[in-house]
């Protein structure tokens, strides 16, 4: 079994170090509507598909080649170079000006809004997950004209700097610095602006008046604004180590470069071992939020049952939204899921821990997001976030320490 701890204290990392290049990127678009067509040939920086949603980022060729297949969650680039677009100049306007530009090159500005407080979550999401360690100390620079393109769109007056305790925290100026303790889930977003502002958000929703992003997010905007080129890497912990790896990389690509056999019933998680994803297949590409990939062994980690709920109110215990997951679980297993409104199902922030306890090993994070989809499907108020093939398999893994 793997031994799952709960700390988010990061030692000394490793500088960054860049991916190989794949000879195939499978680019993830399962929210995004293609404007290319099979056999088009495309640059590196060639936007291939526009984003459904309001405020996310058009996604763009990470390199150059032949598009060989467009699925409605993915596109095949078969890579045959590395001939660049033109890079675009940024523009002098502050405002929705920038801020679209800043879209239109892949960058998520749906959080990014006028507010009073800009935070910045240097908090690790997960334990073991180290990409902001190489950031803060490599790329000072990079960080700070992200910052102050922020600051174009933002115009805050108070900026705050959130670390886990023990952890590098290079202040910015007029940046105060809050140490939180470091224990996952204090580094969700939910729980940081809580800590910060004394606000509880809705997962999904904005906090009132204040804008969150996280180191990674301030890195991607300050490499637009230095390059004038698009978003198309992500950056991932894999053995303790990060990497800059390119979207559309597939994981099994990656696992082979860190020299480690997938055997069959082995699974690659995405996102850390509490909130993570299983990949459907090693040819998965990884997404630019994908922060880290974990390999687990068949006969390693839990594996979760179809278990009745003993009622032993273990979940409810250890739960930071103040819910009942044993029974949403229970409302989304006998298809009830709107009764699992009466029990606050949208308080949840998905952090996993209720599954991590429970005495019946039932995968309560997988009901409750199966739960979402079916009322997000059932309301038509919004597209679900993920697409259900996602929630098929799902990482919770490991074992009490
Ligand atoms: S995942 Fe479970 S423990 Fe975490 S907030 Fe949701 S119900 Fe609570
Ligand atoms: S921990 Fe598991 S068994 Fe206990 S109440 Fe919660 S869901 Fe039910």
């Amino acid at each position: 079994m793997t031994t799952f701890s709960f700390s988010l204290h990061i030692g000394e990392t490793g500088p960054l170090v860049k991916g190989s290049e794949p000879d195939r990127l499978r680019i993830p678009i399962p929210c995004h509507t293609p404007i290319l067509a099979e056999g088009d040939q495309v640059l590196a920086g060639t936007k291939i598909a526009i984003a459904n949603h309001d405020g996310s980022g058009d996604m763009h060729a990470p390199l150059a080649g032949t598009i060989k297949d467009i699925l409605p969650e993915s596109m095949l680039i078969k890579v045959s170079g590395k001939d660049r677009a033109k890079a675009k100049k940024p523009p002098a306007e502050d405002g929705e000006t920038i801020r679209e530009w800043l879209r239109d090159l892949g960058v998520s500005v749906k959080n990014i809004t006028r507010s009073t407080t800009l935070i910045i979550n240097a908090v690790p999401p997960e334990p073991g997950i180290s990409i902001y360690e190489p950031l803060l100390r490599d790329y000072r620079k990079t960080l700070e004209l992200g910052l102050e393109t922020v600051q174009r769109i933002v115009e805050s007056s108070k900026i705050f700097l959130a670390a886990a305790k023990g952890n590098r925290a290079n202040a910015f100026a007029n940046c105060t610095v809050l140490h939180v303790t470091p224990i996952y889930p204090n580094g969700l977003d939910e729980i940081v602006v809580k800590t910060v502002t004394g606000q509880e958000m809705l997962p999904g929703t904005l906090p009132d008046d204040t804008t969150i992003l996280s180191v990674k997010d301030l890195y991607f905007i300050g490499r637009v604004m230095e390059t004038g080129r698009p978003i198309t890497e992500t950056i991932l912990t894999i053995d303790n180590q990060n990497h800059l790896i390119r979207v559309g990389t597939p994981v099994g690509f990656l696992v082979a470069e860190s020299g480690t056999m997938v055997q069959p019933g082995d699974r690659i998680v995405m996102d850390g071992l509490m909130r993570g994803l299983t990949a459907i297949n090693l040819e998965q590409g990884v997404d630019k939020d994908t922060t880290s990939l974990q390999l687990i062994r068949e006969d390693k980690g839990l594996k979760p049952t179809d278990n009745f709920c003993l009622g032993c109110g273990e979940c409810e215990r250890h739960c930071p939204a103040r819910i009942m997951p044993g029974m949403i679980s229970r409302c989304a297993e006998f298809k009830q899921f709107e009764r699992a409104e009466n029990f606050h199902i949208h308080s949840c922030i998905e952090c996993g821990i209720c599954g991590y306890w429970c005495k019946a090993q039932r995968p309560l994070l997988q009901y409750i997001r199966l739960a979402k989809y079916e009322l997000a499907l059932l309301r038509e108020t919004k597209t679900p976030s993920q697409p259900l093939v996602e929630f098929i398999e799902t990482g919770q893994n490991g074992e009490k320490e």
